[in-house]
């Protein structure tokens, strides 16, 4: 992929936007992009600098991300709606053409990493209450404030916000007396650019030999305010001109999508339902698998029918693609036999949650999976439900079932 068209290769200390950001690590990457830590020299702060691939259909991606980024940071002056801000943006001329790059405030660790980290155990209730309240002040705002739909919401997507303090880094210290001086200055009689570039190196090859106290998701849980922002609007749209049939990744899916029978806000529900499951379980709601004699939208749809309940009638034959996947009875073509496990049990039986627990969780979701888009409650409507409030249980016995797990070793034993 770095060839022409493609990412653009970046080393550790490369000026950006005529110098104003220094490149120091990668921090990730996606189909169109690489993301690169930088540091600001004008505002002495790190950010995400967001390189996009250069071929023509990137750049078109990247032209419309920043539009969006633009009327969400826009609209948004206090930066209270838990979304990424675009800081700046601008054209970047390499090796492999013209790329568009997007400097966005720099966040964290993704949700993903963080249940990793947690060995997909999933996290304490409270901390996914806290999760929710975010992701759900994000989605309100993009919604009701704005018209647009995000579409990819998933763990990946949500960052948590970085707790590492730019003062009290020990690069940045290196960094600012060398910045300071006019561009080709000179430090000992060497060019201040190669020093900067040198120390950057050592920095990064520290970090990479595990030396340096790199960003662990663990420390953003200390504390109970845990905040985090959504990302990746790469794919985002306004509600009223929907540009692509199939969105979102696989398993947060919703069924209008699978169906084609339209979709709107309520699909970025129904992907926040099953990224709230996730958090809460360490494991995807629905992980569907094409086998023999069916397909993996098929077996998708078998897998939402077995956890909650037969779709209607109405809603299984009404989409485009309906016809594919049901008989005219709204019965599955070819997966006949389903097993009903039923939300609540799941909870219960396998992550071992407490009947009250399980009860109030499931008030909260079971709502947020109605097949039927136009049944399920608003992001606004969400935020006022008891269960963000609720003190649970389940996060006392979550420690214990850990404790119990290092003593052996990490073997499962329920
Ligand atoms: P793509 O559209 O190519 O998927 P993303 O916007 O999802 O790109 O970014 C790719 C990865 O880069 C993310 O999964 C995350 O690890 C990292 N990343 C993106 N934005 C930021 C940010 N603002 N701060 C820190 N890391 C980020
Ligand atoms: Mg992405």
């Amino acid at each position: 992929s770095y060839r022409k068209g493609g990412y653009h290769a970046v080393r550790v200390g490369d000026p950006f936007a005529a110098g104003r950001y220094i490149a120091q690590r990668k921090l990730g990457w996606g189909h169109f992009s690489t993301v690169w830590l930088a540091y600001d020299t004008q505002t002495s702060k790190y950010v995400a600098l967001k390189i996009q691939k250069s071929a023509e259909q990137f750049a078109e991606a990247a032209l419309h991300e920043i539009e969006v980024l633009l009327s969400i940071t826009n609209a948004d002056p206090s930066n209270s709606k838990c979304v990424v801000r675009l800081i700046d943006h601008f054209k970047h001329s390499g090796p492999n053409g013209q790329h568009l790059c997007m400097v966005l405030e720099f966040l964290g660790d993704s949700l993903l990493r963080l249940i990793r980290y947690r060995r997909y155990k999933g996290l304490e209730l409270n901390k996914v209450k806290e999760i929710c309240k975010c992701v759900l002040i994000a989605l309100d705002y993009l919604h009701r404030e704005l018209g647009i739909i995000h579409t990819d919401l998933k763990p990946e997507n949500i960052l948590l916000i970085s707790t590492i303090n730019p003062a009290k880094d020990p690069i940045k210290s290196a960094l600012t007396p060398i910045l300071k001086r006019p561009e080709g200055g000179t430090l000992n009689g060497k060019p201040a650019m190669n020093i900067v570039e040198k120390r950057l190196k050592r920095t990064a090859r520290r970090a990479s030999m595990g030396r340096e106290t790199d960003l662990e998701p663990e420390k953003c849980m200390d504390g109970i305010d845990l905040r985090c922002k959504v990302v990746d609007f790469g794919n985002a749209c306004w509600a009223d001109k929907p540009f692509a049939e199939e969105i979102q990744t696989r398993q947060y899916r919703a069924p209008e999508v699978i169906l084609v029978s339209g979709y709107s806000f309520p699909a970025d529900m129904w992907s926040f339902a099953c990224t709230a499951f996730e958090l809460a379980t360490g494991d995807m709601m629905f992980a569907p698998k094409g086998g023999k004699g069916f397909s993996e939208d098929e077996d998708h749809l078998a897998l939402m029918m077995e956890l909650l309940g037969k779709m209607p009638k109405k809603i299984a034959i009404g989409g485009a693609r309906s016809k594919d996947y049901f008989d005219r009875h709204g019965d599955l073509k070819r997966i006949r036999r389903l097993k009903l496990r039923p939300v609540h049990r799941v909870l219960v039986d396998k992550y071992k949650f407490s009947e009250s627990d399980a009860r109030e969780f499931v008030g909260f979701l079971s709502p947020l999976l109605d097949f039927a888009p136009e049944k399920r409650p608003t992001a606004q409507q969400c935020l006022q439900h008891p269960w963000l409030n609720l003190n649970s249980s389940h996060q006392k016995e979550m420690n214990v079932q850990s404790n119990i797990d290092v003593r052996m070793g990490n073997l499962k034993i329920n």
